[in-house]
């Protein structure tokens, strides 16, 4: 089932993330992994495309066991460091698997390279038109409510977004805030930017206080002293941020439904455990939104 179909359906929609293994030898026991989140019954599962394509073998592997236990399935594609020969191969390979929703994403520009080098994809906007042109995904893409790293500004930001939506994106999936105001702010934008897709608002469980820190530092993404209060006093003892992170992360997605906001994707990073405790937490609240 699309992704498409999925959101216009279902008003109400929560979805989990994965990520495929390095190495091949751990491929068992990632999919193993998928099959617990499957068991959740989530609206759909999305898999990460390894940084500079490292692990793009197994992202179509542990996607198809997504699909096998009855869950659909969103693979990740980069094109930073593809051809365009690459990516149509990438996509016949997902359309032999059944896979029928890809998020088409730019990546990270590598650090020591050229870039872009002449023939190869220096925006996502370029991606999803051969997506397109390739003809029977749904395309979902990538957008940031405090703005992408590297752009100037939010309105430099959000014009570009358009542009990559008018290249025929059929919904978005934010970057993980932890300021709901931030993400109510960005819809405005977004719809004052004629940007009419689905947005699908990305939030994370923190379960270690270190990394969220830098990886806060690496996106932009701001801590607010609410939340950064919590990681303060608890980062360093993993059973409370644990705690802590989730109740967060439940409080988060109740103030989200309750403003309307109905499709949320959770960055589960491979943590059945996790998810499960906020599916449960909010078991009530989704069956109401169906
Ligand atoms: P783009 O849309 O190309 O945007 C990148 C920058 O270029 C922005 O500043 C934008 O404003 C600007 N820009 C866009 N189009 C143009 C244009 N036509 N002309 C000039 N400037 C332009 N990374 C992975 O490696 N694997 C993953 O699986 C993965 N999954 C992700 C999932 C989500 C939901 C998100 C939010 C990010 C994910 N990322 C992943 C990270 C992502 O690859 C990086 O944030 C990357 O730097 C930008 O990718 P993008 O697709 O947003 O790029």
């Amino acid at each position: 089932m699309t992704i498409r179909q999925i959101l216009q359906e279902h008003p109400v929609t929560v979805s989990c993330e994965l990520f495929p293994p390095k190495e091949g030898r751990l491929l068992s026991e990632y999919k193993e992994i998928a099959r617990n989140v499957a068991a959740l019954s989530p609206s759909f599962i999305s898999v990460t495309y390894g940084a500079g394509g490292g692990t793009s073998a197994f992202t179509a592997e542990v996607a198809s066991e997504v699909e096998r236990s009855g869950v659909p399935a969103l693979a990740h594609l980069t094109c930073v460091a593809s051809t365009r020969q690459g990516v149509q191969e990438a996509l016949a390979a997902l359309r032999a698997r059944g896979i029928e929703n890809v998020l088409a994403l730019r990546g990270d520009i590598p650090k020591d390279a050229a870039f872009p080098l002449p023939g190869q994809y220096a925006h996502a906007d370029e991606l999803v038109r051969d997506v397109r042109a390739f003809g029977g995904f749904c395309i979902g893409a990538a957008c940031y409510p405090e703005g992408h790293p590297e752009s100037a500004n939010r309105r430099q930001d959000l014009d570009n977004l358009r542009r990559k939506v008018d290249a025929g994106v059929d919904f978005l999936t934010t970057q993980m805030f932890f300021d709901n105001n931030i993400l109510y702010n960005f819809l405005y934008r977004a719809q004052a930017a004629g940007i009419r897709v689905p947005v699908i608002a990305g939030v994370m469980p923190v379960t270690n206080g270190k990394q969220i820190r830098r990886i806060c530092r690496l996106s932009g993404t701001a801590l607010p002293p609410r939340f950064a209060a919590i990681v303060d006093r608890f980062g360093e003892d993993a059973r409370a941020m644990r705690q802590a992170g989730i109740a967060y992360c439940t409080e988060q997605i109740i103030d989200l439904i309750a403003n309307g906001v109905g499709h949320v994707h959770i960055y589960t990073m491979n943590q059945p455990e996790i998810a499960a405790r906020i599916i449960g937490n909010l078991s009530e609240i989704f069956r109401k939104g169906e």
